[in-house]
């Protein structure tokens, strides 16, 4: 017997599935060089172009000079350094909450998050269009999981009806392959009347939405009381890496003893934080880089529903141009990469089967006439697509 893994990969390919990963020499930024070729690129998460602002490097640089370039250690041994705690506490006056808990990735944040507060016996109830990470975390707590429909509070609320023990009800606040908002004033209203907790994962909200860039819940005006759990990454609009869960006290005590990817993993480095503390201060005071983005957004949804393509109910830097069949939405990638443009075809599983997008997403390190440039080739490339699945 043996894994027929040549098998699985040929299956893979042979229905346009195959995943590549694109090799970057250059740093992040609207022009890249991809496979020693530049492109203008629409496709990374670097939403406010903080990725390598020079403040951003030298407090990296500097920290690294007085931290070193290693965690060391898990934060419970000896891995939990002040840089770590002072991002920690910044977050937490971010946040607006009494504190907030550094993870080294946004997955191991859902993962130690989820597992951490429910168990066998609990419930946990997710949006079926949730972030890979709250999935596996909803299916590795041992709690029963169910799924209810895409931002569809009644969904939830005949799930809330069934549920048992302490019940969690998970969402993300931007949803990352569709890129609209949840419905977290419905999600809340029902979590509050079936006395469950409402954790929401606000990765691609943080530093985007909201009056001062506090995400989906300063948007919508929504508190600790509604949102007991909330989790922000910081390799998106922050240009870092590594996330945290910001809560109260009990939440985040809880967490430092039961979450076992906070407890059982290296800490990020400190030096990482100094940077991060550099781009949450600039994150906080530089407000025209949403306005630009959200400017950005407006030209290229307009510029693309007249050009007729299907766009997808956002308003977020998340653009997803839906198209349907995956070797459509591969042809039209390749097209616009022959014309200089990068942007990355979406297809099953990571969406739902005759849901395959171009994932065109927005960064304020982008210029009005980049948006342009990315209009005129869409235009081109969509006129000359085959209409039909080949
Ligand atoms: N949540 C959401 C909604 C995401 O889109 C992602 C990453 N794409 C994550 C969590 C995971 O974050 P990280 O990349 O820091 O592991």
């Amino acid at each position: 017997m043996s894994f027929d893994l040549a098998a699985r990969l040929a299956e893979r390919r042979a229905a346009d599935l195959y995943r590549q990963r694109p090799l970057l020499g250059s740093p992040q930024g609207p022009l890249v060089e991809v496979d020693g070729r530049q492109l203008l690129a629409f496709c990374s998460n670097d939403y406010l172009g903080l990725a390598n602002h020079p403040q951003v490097v030298e407090a990296w640089r500097t920290g690294a000079k007085r931290w070193g370039v290693g965690g060391g250690a898990s934060h419970l041994v000896i891995g939990h350094s002040t840089p770590h705690h002072e991002l920690e506490e910044a977050l937490a006056d971010f946040t607006g909450r009494p504190r907030a808990l550094l993870f080294s990735t946004g997955y191991m944040a859902n993962l130690g998050a989820v597992t951490a507060l429910v168990g066998k016996g609990d419930t946990v109830l997710e949006d079926r269009l949730n972030h890979a990470s709250l999935l596996d975390a909803g299916l590795l707590s041992g709690a029963r999981f169910s799924r209810y429909l895409h931002n569809d509070p009644a969904s939830l609320a005949t799930r809330l009806a069934k549920a048992e023990g302490n019940t969690l009800v998970v969402c993300d606040g931007v949803f990352s392959m569709d890129g609209d908002v949840a419905d977290l004033r419905g999600v809340c209203a029902e979590a509050r009347r079936h006395d469950a907790w409402v954790m929401v994962d606000d990765a691609h909200g943080f530093g985007t939405l909201g009056a001062t860039g506090g995400g989906v819940v300063e948007q919508l005006g929504l508190g600790m009381d509604d949102v007991p759990v909330l989790v922000g990454t910081l390799g998106k609009a922050f240009g870092t890496a590594g996330a945290f869960v910001a809560g109260s006290e009990e939440l985040i005590d809880t967490l430092v003893q039961f979450a076992r990817p906070y407890i059982y993993t290296t800490s990020q480095p400190p030096a990482l934080a100094c940077a991060t503390l550099k781009s949450l201060e600039l994150l906080r005071s530089e407000h025209w880089r949403r306005e630009h983005l959200a400017a950005l957004i407006n030209r290229f949804r307009e510029g693309a529903a007249s050009i007729g393509l299907q766009l997808m109910a956002s308003d977020t830097a998340i653009q997803p141009i839906l198209i349907g069949d995956s070797a459509r939405a591969m042809a039209l990638s390749q097209a616009l990469r022959e014309r200089g443009i990068l942007v990355t075809a979406i297809r099953p599983p990571t969406v739902a089967a005759g849901t395959a997008r171009l994932r065109v997403t927005l960064s304020a390190a982008h210029e009005l006439a980049q948006v342009d440039r990315l209009l005129d080739a869409l235009a081109q490339c969509w006129a000359q697509l085959p209409a039909e699945s080949f």
